[in-house]
């Protein structure tokens, strides 16, 4: 059998379970997936132990996703740029190699919704934390133009530098009226909505408005942007290409039913409202 889990701190939320086990259970798979605590300190231990364990493959949700780096004999052209995994397999020589699938399960979630070519457009992104670190890699090697926005403005500065091979635009969060107008999309990567804030926007004029947030997180400012006239969407579309994107590199390539995990997890959140 093949044993997966994603490991975190918290993680008992996490819909990566209920995911997998979705498609294991579709396509009839001898494996298993569980969700495992880590403590913050405890990474390269855990990891230890779970190659002692046979486990074939991992996601890593926080605080973990930089943590697994000192660990892994392996890493993703994505990865060293971005600077964190959400992914790790077992190599058959030992240790890990990591892959960050946040980036194509973006791109994917994106092209779900009809924006396949990024040459040219002009994407507003808003926050500068981790998930802005994958988005940022993706679409600046997609062809974008991007405008990055962050309360703490040094910090959009840096993860430019970092994640992006070609020059980017940065401001305060507060300079996002200005900037609003030659947008194609917006993408908010903040975790404002986890307390419970908005961002306030302007006019959408019918763009699209993607916030990497979902579940409850995501429905004050979903309402908001809606009632600026944006098209809206959240992240679930994200996490779920993401994760079929994990379950590709374990399982040979194959690819999972999109919207089968998508509907399992918009019913599991009604029920859990
Ligand atoms: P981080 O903690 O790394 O970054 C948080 C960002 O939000 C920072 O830029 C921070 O600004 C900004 N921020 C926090 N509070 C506020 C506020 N009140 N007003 C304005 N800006 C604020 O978080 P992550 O990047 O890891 O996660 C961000 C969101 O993305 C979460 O909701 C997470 O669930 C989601 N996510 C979704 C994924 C998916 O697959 N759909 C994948 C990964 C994450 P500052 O720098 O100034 O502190």
């Amino acid at each position: 059998m093949k044993r997966l889990a994603v490991i975190g701190d918290p993680v008992g939320h996490s819909l990566s379970p209920l995911i997998h086990m979705t498609w294991i259970d579709a396509l009839d798979l001898d494996a298993s997936y569980e969700s495992i605590r880590v403590p913050a300190g405890e990474t390269a231990a855990a990891l230890d132990d779970f190659e002692h364990q046979a486990f074939l493959g991992l996601n890593v949700t926080l605080p973990h996703k930089q943590a697994v780096l000192a660990k892994a004999a392996e890493k993703s052209a994505a990865v060293e740029a971005i600077g964190a995994a959400n992914t790790l397999s077992r190599l058959p020589s030992g240790g890990w190699r990591a892959d960050n699938t946040d980036a194509p399960g973006l791109i994917a979630a994106l092209g779900r919704l009809g924006l396949s070519d990024f040459t040219g457009k002009t994407v507003l992104m808003l926050g500068a934390g981790g998930a802005a670190r994958a988005g940022l890699f993706a679409l600046d090697r997609a062809g974008a133009d991007i405008i990055l926005l962050n309360r703490t403005v040094e910090k959009a500065e840096q993860i430019l530098a970092e994640c992006c091979s070609r020059p980017h635009l940065s401001g305060p969060l507060d300079a996002l009226s200005d900037h609003a107008g030659r947008a194609n999309l917006v993408i908010n990567t903040t975790s404002a909505g986890h307390g419970g804030a908005h961002i306030p926007l302007p006019d959408g004029e019918g763009r699209l408005f993607y916030d990497m947030s979902y579940g409850a997180p995501a429905e004050a400012q979903l309402a908001h942007a809606k009632a600026q006239g944006w098209k809206i969407e959240d992240g679930l579309g994200m996490l779920v290409c993401q994760a079929a994107e994990s379950f590709s590199i374990w399982f040979d390539g194959v690819r999972p039913d999109i919207e089968v995990a998508l509907t399992a997890c918009r019913t599991s959140l009604e029920q859990n409202a």
